[in-house]
């Protein structure tokens, strides 16, 4: 089946539906909050009965936008029938939590840009050259006849942005810019999605930050970079694992630093894992090595264990699979 016959499908499946479940991962980013909202209220502008939903606590910067009420949680729901699920920006049935339950009872789709997609539903549009998975939301609303307004196109909007690093990564292609300048000609404003998310840090996470920095440590003569918090650290600062956001990402930005990982012990035991890259290494084949996912240069896996054992079996085959590729 090719991307392009499965689009197809999936159009003609949901014009047939009359309720539908749109369903986003757990740790949710802005890619699938906007990608969960952007299908959803496109959806319901077709005068469908949707119920979105994501099994995890929207992290509290998002909620500026006064959109992400309409995701409803595991617990807020309780109806779980619908002529279709449709699963978005996830890789494998752990990424949705409890939802997963419902997948061998409703028919599914899953939407998604991750090039360790395990294909888990009844239909898959897998797609990883599009560097948002709201990318591919914008193309199937459009072929469904979804009018957008300027709420809808902002939403729309957010996910591409984030995904691609505000612009600045490697998969902010032309199709990226061409599919943001149609939403902002819809009236989306990128600039309050960059303020919303990266001009609105608590003073904690300053000092979490500063924590994490402390604890940094490099590896393979620069090349690689790590750094953890565990449970401990959050509760010092007064924080949560949202408040970590993006660290990783600060550690990537160490001149010559290929490679970076941020560990974080979100609860007792309950570890998870983000790997970045900046121009070569492929991370998304150590996350998948330990039972993760994501994309080459941005993936994780979450896992539960000791933070210190954890730490240094991830640093450990890391540096073995980086020296590996130096040889
Ligand atoms: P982050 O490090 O920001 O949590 O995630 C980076 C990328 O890896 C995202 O594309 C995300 O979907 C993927 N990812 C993060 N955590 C997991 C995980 O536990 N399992 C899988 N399969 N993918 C993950
Ligand atoms: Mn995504």
């Amino acid at each position: 089946m090719t991307a392009a016959n499965e689009f197809l499908n999936i159009v003609g499946l949901i014009n047939e539906a009359k309720k539908i479940f749109v369903v986003g991962h757990i740790m949710p980013d802005g890619d699938d909050i906007s990608s969960v909202l952007s299908l959803g209220m496109g959806l319901q502008k077709l005068d469908k009965e949707v119920s979105m939903a994501i099994d995890w606590k929207i992290p509290s910067y998002f909620s500026e936008l006064e959109e992400v009420n309409l995701i409803k949680t595991y617990e807020d729901i309780n109806n779980f029938e619908a002529d279709l699920l449709i699963i978005v920006d996830a890789s494998s049935p752990d990424r949705i939590g409890r939802f997963s339950e419902h997948l061998n009872r409703l028919k599914s789709i899953v939407i998604d840009h991750h090039a360790t997609n395990l294909y888990f539903g009844n239909y898959n549009w897998v797609d990883p050259t599009f560097g948002a998975a709201a990318q591919m939301i914008l193309r199937l609303n459009k072929a469904l006849g979804v009018k957008y307004d300027e709420k809808l196109a902002h939403v729309n909007l957010m996910g591409i942005e984030t995904d691609t690093g505000f612009f600045r990564y490697s998969n902010a292609d032309e199709r990226v810019f061409r599919d943001a300048a149609e939403l902002i000609s819809y009236g989306a404003r990128p600039d309050k999605i960059a303020k919303m998310i990266l001009e609105n840090k608590r003073l904690e996470q300053f000092q979490l930050l500063s924590r994490m920095i402390e604890k940094l440590k490099i590896e393979c003569d620069g090349l690689l970079a790590y750094s953890y918090l565990s449970q401990e650290d959050y509760e010092t600062y007064n924080c949560t694992e949202e408040d970590s956001g993006g660290f990783v990402s600060e550690i990537r930005s160490i001149k010559n630093v290929e490679v970076a990982i941020f560990i974080s012990e979100f609860e007792k035991g309950e570890i998870h894992v983000s790997f970045r890259s900046k121009d070569w290494f492929d991370v998304s084949k150590i996350a998948v090595s330990i039972g993760g996912g994501g994309h080459p240069r941005a993936a994780g896996a979450t896992l539960k264990g000791d933070i210190e054992e954890v730490v240094n079996e991830v640093v450990k085959i890391t540096k073995a699979a980086l020296e590996d590729e130096l040889k």
